[in-house]
């Protein structure tokens, strides 16, 4: 194991961690970063404001918010804040683009600054800055200061090697007046325009994101290293043919520890929304492997009559369920009659402790929007799915689900996006009833056990973290 000690001249080897304040975008980083430390880096992490208003504040300063700090240190990782160029959640919501666009207009001075101040120190050597895919201008600040910079990437590996063609024109993906072209990759199953991220559809309706992605494939070469938050055996056929025209490094599952057969209380993960705890308790009355555990992550809001057609669905199922509806996203709630008469099955809640949930033995499997985070979390509680994506890179998430990880199955969507009640109760009577529920669920133990294996020493990611550790330290490779 490598020590920052062991550097000529006894300086401490440091790396800086940049994100923008979303849960699921600052979680992984951050436990990214506990594994750097662990190996002897010092880690920091800089982000927005938001992170100590919504999080910080209440735990470090009894919920006063009229000065930020310029840091505060959380299970030994310095987190730097800096300005994102707005007051308030109401107007970063109010206009997602214009929000990505004042991260990128404020974020790189306010970056460069932090550099400037804490990390050109004849003490420190700054070793290496790591993004996500959401700040790409973080590499440019990186290349000021000389210092390389990495991006980890916090979707799966398939959805970089979509992009890297898309952004380089190596395919032909569907246009305006040719929406239904099927995309052929190398080491993916065949992509129809339904299995593709909608940031590559022509139909897409935010200008930023696909700019942002844009300047991420388009500005390769200024990253010196790519980890993805996923692992060589859930992904190996697209991580091996991406691997020939752009090296990429697995590091994942990147999740709590928990998850990792690890101390639930060793995470070092951020919550933004206080979880409801008491459904553990009612989880635990219920036999085993009988709960559907139903969510759709911190964005997606869903239609009443979509609501509507689930709840249907879950009524004639006589399965219990834990369904997850965020009051903060002004959703209107279940119908009284649907809660009335499923009262002893069901439970509904704003936010559960999700980790805690998928690894449950009660829960049997989990209807989910298809984010990376909630999908890997399922993966690593081996669960098996029901996909409901709704856009970004969920579409080809629930492709993966069905047709390369095969741990269950993709709801069929009308061209409005609507899932009639009948398709809900099909996919629940193939993943918890049909003889394919035995297969869905043989898949999912074996990739849980495939995961951990990833992330204990000498696994595939595990061996990816080191190389990058030892050669930042300069540590010479050790034969094996
Ligand atoms: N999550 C949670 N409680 C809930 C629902 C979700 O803690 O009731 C967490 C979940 O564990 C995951 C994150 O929220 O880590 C959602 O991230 P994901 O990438 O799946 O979706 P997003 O919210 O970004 O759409």
């Amino acid at each position: 194991m490598g020590s920052s000690e062991n550097n000529n001249n006894k300086e401490e080897v440091h790396v800086l961690l940049v994100a923008f304040s979303a849960q699921g975008h600052i979680n992984p980083l951050l436990r990214l970063g506990k594994s750097l430390r662990s190996r002897g880096l010092h880690v920091s992490l800089a982000t927005t404001d938001t992170l100590y208003h919504r999080v910080f504040k209440y735990t470090t300063n009894g919920g006063d918010s009229s000065t930020v700090p310029t840091s505060i240190t959380t299970n030994g990782i310095e987190v730097f804040f800096f300005n994102d160029g707005f007051q308030t959640d109401g107007e970063r919501a109010a206009d997602v683009d214009k929000y990505m666009e004042g991260i990128a207009k404020y974020g790189p001075i306010n970056v460069s600054n932090i550099i400037k101040t804490h990390f050109l120190d004849s003490s420190k050597k700054l070793a290496c800055i790591i993004n996500n895919p959401f700040v790409p201008w973080v590499a440019d600040v990186a290349a000021e200061f000389n210092i390389p910079c990495a991006c980890f990437w916090i979707q799966p590996s398939a959805l970089f090697a979509i992009y890297y063609s898309f952004y380089n024109n190596l395919n032909t993906f569907p246009t305006l007046t040719d929406p239904n072209i099927s995309v052929k990759l190398p080491g993916l199953p065949l992509l129809e325009t339904q299995d593709l991220p909608s940031f590559v559809l022509p139909t897409n309706p935010f200008g930023t994101f696909p700019k942002i992605l844009s300047s991420v494939f388009k500005g390769l070469e200024k990253l010196k290293w790519v980890f993805i938050n996923s692992f060589y055996e859930l992904e190996k056929d697209v991580i091996d043919s991406m691997s020939q025209v752009f090296p990429i490094a697995t590091v994942g599952p990147v999740v709590p520890p928990s998850l990792l057969g690890g101390d639930e209380d060793s995470d070092v993960g951020i919550e933004m929304w206080k979880p409801e705890d008491s459904c553990i308790e009612w989880l635990n009355q219920k036999p085993d492997s009988s709960v559907i555990y139903i969510s759709f992550g911190s964005l997606t809001v869903l239609s009443s009559e979509q609501k509507d057609s689930i709840a249907e669905a879950l009524k004639k199922s006589h399965h219990p369920f834990l369904w997850v509806i965020k009051e903060e996203n002004k959703e209107l709630p279940l119908p009284k009659e649907f809660l009335e008469e499923t009262k002893d099955r069901g439970m509904v809640i704003p936010w559960c402790p999700q980790t805690k949930v998928l690894a449950h033995p009660a829960v049997a499997c989990f209807l989910t929007h298809c984010g990376w985070n909630s999908m890997l979390e399922a993966i690593t509680a081996g669960k098996p799915m029901i996909g409901y994506p709704k856009w970004t890179d969920q579409p080809t998430n629930a492709k993966l689900i069905t047709d390369v990880f095969h741990t269950g199955v993709r709801l069929k969507q009308d061209s409005d996006g609507f899932v009639p009640c009948e398709e809900v109760e099909k996919a629940i009577e193939q993943v918890l009833e049909r003889p394919s529920s035995e297969e869905f669920k043989k898949n999912a133990e074996e990739l849980k056990r495939a995961g951990r294996e990833a992330v204990t020493e000498g696994g595939s990611s595990d061996r990816n973290i080191q190389s990058f550790v030892d050669e930042i330290l300069g540590n010479k490779p050790i034969d094996h």
